[in-house]
């Protein structure tokens, strides 16, 4: 038995209540679907001392999570990653409680793997046989991953300017790759077309489907387990569909309820890049959606997302909690992203950075405090990313020398 106390799913647009035990995908108005649990049930049978005994995966949390038999679990032991101090980088920044949560070392080296294994866990539950989704690289690796692990099929279409890797990852894990000259929304559109005309296969497009948000949301839930049960100040996010903040906004709100955590919830705030920042500009503007981002190009390519479904959520959750939304240059976020490594021996994916970055400019600025309690996700490895360290060193022949240097 897992208890899961998954109760109904609601329209985030209208509250408009759904069935949480058939395959959902968007509302009737065309908006994500949330789920919605019996937190009382949950606050009156649990503690964070049961939690603490269980397994160190993200499915401690399982009585807020939506799958409910224990044999539907596909898990590759993701979640629990490490939230681990920054002191020389922190200090140098003028951020010295800095810390960064690294989501590099879960299965499939980023993040992804955490919407990745709820949904796809949630989806076998309710008889799905294929996913279908349109990818920055990232989330089609994972997906793929889980959907293999599942003896479930995949269908993944992803813009040829993802990550190389993460088609290596679609084709060892046996998904139906398909490589689409454009950005995500074009891949959408192609993926939407095709789930039309198949049976079996659910379209996972981001928040196009509840789950992947409660996968993503335990985030929220291990940072504060991870700092005993207390809060940080702020905790910055590279924010491209949003569903990371939005799933961490959630938890918050779930654990205040269940009276797990107390006294002001952190800022929360949403970092892009400056070649693709709808999300900036509408926070920026006043507005309580975003408009298409042009010509949306940057390095920190899982952030790529020129429109987002749930940006009204991602604004909505920056603005509730006093947080703010920042762009990044790609020659920042570069910059910082050596600067982890150099000064902390941690090589971070480059959307990590453009956090990284962001905290420098908004200790700068003075938004940041000098005694903020800080948390950064980094939502990747850099391993993922070879192309963005520039390596120029020499070639030695074998009868050369390496030069005579001692450090004492
Ligand atoms: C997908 C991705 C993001 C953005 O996640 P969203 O949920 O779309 O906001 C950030 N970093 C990396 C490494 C990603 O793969």
């Amino acid at each position: 038995m897992l208890n899961s106390a998954l109760s109904h799913l609601v329209c985030s647009q209208t509250g408009t209540r759904y069935d949480a035990d058939v395959v959902q995908g968007v509302s009737a108005a065309g908006m994500p679907l949330l789920a919605r649990y019996d937190l009382e049930r949950v606050a009156a049978t649990v503690t964070p001392a049961d939690i603490a005994a269980r397994p160190r995966t993200l499915w401690r949390y399982r009585e807020v999570l939506p799958v409910r038999d224990e044999a539907n679990i596909v898990s590759l032991g993701e979640g629990m990653t490490p939230l681990i101090p920054l002191p020389s980088y922190g200090a140098a920044i003028g951020v010295p409680h800095l810390l960064m949560k690294d989501e590099g070392l879960i299965p499939t080296g980023t993040f992804k793997a955490r919407g990745a294994a709820v949904g796809v866990s949630r989806a076998a539950e309710l008889g799905v046989k294929g996913v279908a989704m349109p990818t920055n690289g990232n989330a089609g690796a994972a997906w793929a991953a889980y959907a293999a692990r599942a003896g479930m099929r995949s269908l993944i279409a992803m813009p040829v300017d993802a990550p190389a890797i993460t088609r290596a990852e679609c084709v060892a894990a046996g998904a139906e790759l398909y490589l689409v000259d454009g950005l995500i929304g074009d891949a959408g559109k192609l993926v939407n077309a095709a789930v039309a005309a198949r049976d079996g296969y659910q379209e996972v497009s981001t928040l196009k489907e509840p789950y992947r948000l409660e996968g993503k949301k335990t985030m929220g839930y291990e940072i504060a387990e991870q700092l005993g049960w207390s809060l940080p100040d702020v905790i910055l996010y590279p924010a491209g569909g949003g569903v990371g903040l939005i799933g961490i906004y959630k938890a918050l709100l779930e654990m205040r309820e269940l009276g797990w955590i107390q006294g002001d919830l952190p800022r929360l705030v949403a970092v892009q890049a400056e070649g693709c920042a709808p999300i900036v500009q509408a926070f920026e503007s006043g507005a309580e959606v975003s408009e298409p981002f042009a010509n949306a190009r940057t390095v920190a390519f899982g952030i790529t997302v020129p429109k987002a479904l749930g940006d009204f959520l991602v604004l909505e959750a920056v603005r509730a909690t006093e947080g703010t939304a920042i762009a990044v240059s790609d020659a920042e976020l570069l910059e910082e992203q050596r600067q982890l490594a150099l000064r902390e021996g941690t090589f971070i994916c480059p959307e990590g950075a453009a956090c990284m970055a962001a905290a420098k400019r908004l200790r700068e600025s003075g938004w940041l405090r000098p005694d903020d309690r800080a948390v950064v996700l980094n939502t990747g490895m850099g391993l993922k990313y070879p192309e963005t360290v520039n390596v120029d060193v020499p070639t030695l022949s074998t009868d050369s020398r390496i030069p005579p240097i001692s450090v004492g």
